[in-house]
Order: C-alpha cells, then sequence, then structure tokens
C-alpha cells in the first residue's frame, strides 16, 4: 500500500489520506487558510482521485505559505515539487490525462 506523505515541500511525514500536511506543516498554515482548505475538501476525493479545483488552489496556496516560510526560492519549489511529484506516484499517463 502507498503512503501518503505531507505535501509540505521536503517533508516525508506519513499523514492520513484526508490530511494535507502533517501537524508541524499545518500548524504554518494560517487559519483562514486552513478552513479554505476544509470547506473545499470532498469527502473521498483521495478514493476518486478527483479532488476540486477548489481544492487544488487552496492547497497550492497553503503549500506555497508553508514554502516561503521555510525559505524556499521559487526555481527551488519548482524543482523539488516535479521531483516529488514523481516520487510520490504520478505516472505520466496520469499527468497527461490532466493536460
Ligand atoms: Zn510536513
Amino acid at each position: 500500500m502507498s503512503q501518503h506523505l505531507c505535501h509540505a515541500y521536503r517533508c516525508t511525514k506519513a499523514v492520513k489520506p484526508e490530511k494535507l500536511m502533517c501537524a508541524r506543516h499545518w500548524r504554518m498554515v494560517p487559519l483562514r487558510m486552513q478552513r479554505m482548505v476544509c470547506v473545499a475538501y470532498a469527502i473521498g476525493q483521495c478514493d476518486t482521485k478527483r479532488p476540486s479545483y477548489a481544492w487544488l488552489a487552496a492547497a497550492q496556496i497553503a503549500i506555497s505559505t508553508v514554502a516561503d516560510k521555510e525559505g524556499y526560492g521559487l526555481e527551488q519549489r519548482t524543482q523539488i515539487g516535479l521531483i516529488e511529484q514523481m516520487q510520490r506516484g504520478a505516472s505520466c499517463a496520469e499527468w497527461e490525462q490532466r493536460t
């Protein structure tokens, strides 16, 4: 079974599928932003692998905010993001379907 990892950059902590980040990183997300992620979250989106665009957008903002606080620059983030995407098992086929 594949593990679901915290979505913060370079974090390898395993978290429950319904959680975006581990507790340490989630605490770095401002409360209002946490709410945006929670409101947009649809139960079962991890099973269907089809989160809403609202959730994707909110999640991306939250992830970027944490990256800012941890001092990752844009270029570094893009590189790490792509590598992690692959490590997390997003296959090329899956990627092409989305674009
Ligand atoms: Zn984390």
